[in-house]
């Protein structure tokens, strides 16, 4: 199995959604959780993204789902290999600068 494809395709089969949409989705289908706490998660679980914060087996943490498990990828929280018209929050896929992980990740190759 090759991992550096999986790594490279992982946030690629997710659906985008914006918190906003997400919270009102959720609370569609989940009528105990009050907004004001699901947004804190959420944000919470973004900013640790923002960070750099990594699932323990070195992948992106998903956000919509570290809001709700804890703070871990697609496929240690779901244990799918990849994600299948899942949510994941539009900001933790759009925001991350390309050149520079680009960069920092040939650095890693060489050493
Ligand atoms: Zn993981």
């Amino acid at each position: 199995m090759n991992f550096e494809r999986i790594k490279n395709s992982y946030k690629t089969g997710f659906v985008l959604i914006s918190i906003d949409e997400y919270i009102r989705k959720h609370l569609e289908s989940q009528q105990t959780e009050t907004e004001k706490d699901l947004r804190k998660r959420l944000n919470a679980a973004l900013n640790d993204y923002k960070k750099g914060i990594k699932c323990f087996c070195g992948n992106d943490i998903w956000v919509i789902g570290s809001a709700i498990v804890r703070n871990a990828c697609f496929t240690c929280i779901t244990g799918e290999s990849c994600p299948d018209h899942d949510y994941e929050i539009d900001e933790a896929i759009i925001k991350r600068p390309s050149t520079k992980r680009r960069r920092h990740i040939d650095t890693m190759d060489k050493s």
